[in-house]
């Protein structure tokens, strides 16, 4: 059967790419999943100027309207949610497990979250003040408002991991705070958000407020981060392409949220449930093998309980069934590109050539003639000058680094360039808060891999600039305007 051909979607209109197509392929069958539009530089540039045209009409939009609108996409979601589970786990490889319960779901829930953002009132009153008359103007009290306005229009560049899910966390509070928006979803999955940027155009938003674009190389999106027409860059990804994002994005000036990579550092103290450390860091292999910003992957241990955590990882590896996505028993599915499974490769070779031990070794898992499949590892007697410790994987690979006290297992956690999640597990909790003091991340978990989705979320150092999440989200996509007059 012939594959799907998609359009881009460029002021309200189904367009082809300027430079064709391009076949998404399934990383678990290495099938064409379906034809994506190659969009070429003059296209992003269309997309970009149809979003400034919209521009003016929605940031007059009232908080009702937009609401109402994002409230309709989050219902239009949920209703197409069959269809759209199945497309998003063919382009994206991941489980039935993490795709039926997160990848559409949580779309739906962070359109909610944002409808009602848009009712939220995020400006803020000064209180009055009392200027001397000077030779600018009389003196008095001095009344003022802070006005959190939309930036205007925002670029949203996004990782490939959970496409929906990361565009959903742009997307909704760029649209709450009356931003219009051109989406640039991840070469390797973009054919649910451009579904998805039909349902928007079907639920009633008006055309060029929501446009896409998408391409196989990274000229789509730079063409939009050197745009005039675009206002901000909400990107999340890695941190390479992060830096260049910073770099060609100061020549207009453009404002940045930029949500990049992590090497999720996890203290296991001497004091720790230890069952519990094993299912925190367990996460990294069964959660969408290990293609996740914040995951745990860097176990640093107490030397007393090292033999206990590695013993007990070891004894939990094989229990996280490798297979196909759709399968209900799968827990590690494919990563998304043979690119990204040879690189993966290439970081356990390193932990083994540099002298750590691949305890647990998920090379080429027997049984996959097709497919970009690796199993569950664990690198354990690691130091911090590793190279697989160093460096963000994005696989399904735990190293361990063991300590001897708890001022070293900071030091070993903040000699990274990343500062995105770290981890603390210990029974004596108000010792791990005072732990995550010390930690130069932007989000520490204690003693649990959950989430607070209200909680601001980003990066220190290289890991990112600025923060989402909750309210912090619709801070994000704002500027900020003083207003005041005399009292
Ligand atoms: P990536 O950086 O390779 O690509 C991300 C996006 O940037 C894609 O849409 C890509 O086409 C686009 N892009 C590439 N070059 C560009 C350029 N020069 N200008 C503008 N856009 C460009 O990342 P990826 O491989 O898709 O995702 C994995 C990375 O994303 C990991 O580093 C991971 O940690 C990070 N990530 C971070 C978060 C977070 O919230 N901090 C969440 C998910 C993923």
């Amino acid at each position: 059967m012939a594959s799907k051909t998609y359009q881009l979607l460029i002021g309200g209109e189904s367009v082809d790419g300027g430079g064709g197509t391009y076949g998404i392929v399934n990383p678990a069958t290495e099938n064409i999943v379906g034809e994506a539009p190659e969009a070429t530089a003059a296209d992003a540039e269309a997309a970009a100027q149809a979003a400034r045209d919209a521009s003016p009409a929605w940031k007059r939009t009232t908080p009702e309207e937009r609401a109402n609108l994002l409230l309709a996409l989050a219902d239009a979601i949920k209703q197409r949610s069959d269809e759209l589970l199945p497309l998003i786990i063919a382009e994206t490889g991941a489980t039935l497990n993490v795709g039926s319960a997160l990848q559409v779901p949580q779309a739906v829930a962070r359109f909610q979250r944002y409808a009602r953002g848009a009712m939220q009132d995020i400006n803020v009153a000064l209180p009055p003040s009392i200027m001397p008359t000077t030779p600018l103007a009389p003196g008095g009290v001095i009344g003022g408002q802070v006005l959190r306005q939309p930036v205007g229009v925002v670029a949203c560049i996004t990782a490939y991991n959970f496409p929906l899910v990361n565009m959903a966390g742009k997307v909704g509070p760029a649209l709450a705070t009356g931003n219009t928006i051109v989406m640039k979803p991840a070469p390797q999955d973009p054919l649910a958000i451009i579904e998805f940027a039909d349902i928007c155009r079907e639920v009633g938003f008006p055309p060029g407020v929501i446009n896409v674009v998408t391409g196989s190389a990274p000229e789509v999106g730079q063409a939009l981060v050197e745009s005039p027409n675009i206002d901000m860059v909400s990107f999340t990804g890695s941190t390479g392409v992060g830096v260049k994002i910073y770099e060609a994005g100061a020549k207009t000036m453009k404002r940045l949220l930029l949500e990049l990579g992590g090497k999720g550092a996890c203290i296991v103290c001497e004091d720790a449930d230890i069952t519990k450390a094993i299912t925190g860091l367990a996460s990294v292999w069964g959660f969408h093998s290990g293609q996740i910003c914040t995951a745990p992957t860097r176990a640093i241990v107490h030397r007393s309980v090292y033999d206990q955590l590695v013993g007990g990882l070891t004894a939990t590896a094989p229990n996280l069934k490798v297979g196909p996505p759709e399968s209900p028993e799968t827990m590690v599915g494919p990563v998304i590109t043979g690119v990204h499974r040879d690189r993966i490769e290439g970081y356990i070779q390193s932990g083994a050539d540099e002298g750590a031990d691949v305890v647990v070794d998920g090379r080429r898992p027997e049984g996959f003639d097709r497919g970009f499949y690796v199993g569950p590892t664990l690198i354990a007697n690691c130091n911090n000058d590793m190279t697989a410790v160093r460096e963000e994987i994005f696989g399904p690979v735990i190293v361990v680094v063991p300590y001897d006290d708890d001022d070293e297992a900071i030091a070993i956690a903040n000699d990274s360039p990343y500062g995105l999640y770290d981890y603390v597990f210990s029974e004596d909790t108000g010792k791990a808060y005072g732990m995550a003091q010390q930690l130069q991340a932007g989000h520490v978990g204690i003693n649990t891999a959950q989430r607070n989705h209200e909680a601001p979320f980003g990066g220190f150092k290289m890991s990112g600039v600025g923060r989402d999440g909750g309210d912090w989200g619709l801070y994000a996509h704002t500027e900020i305007q003083s207003v005041i007059w005399p009292g």
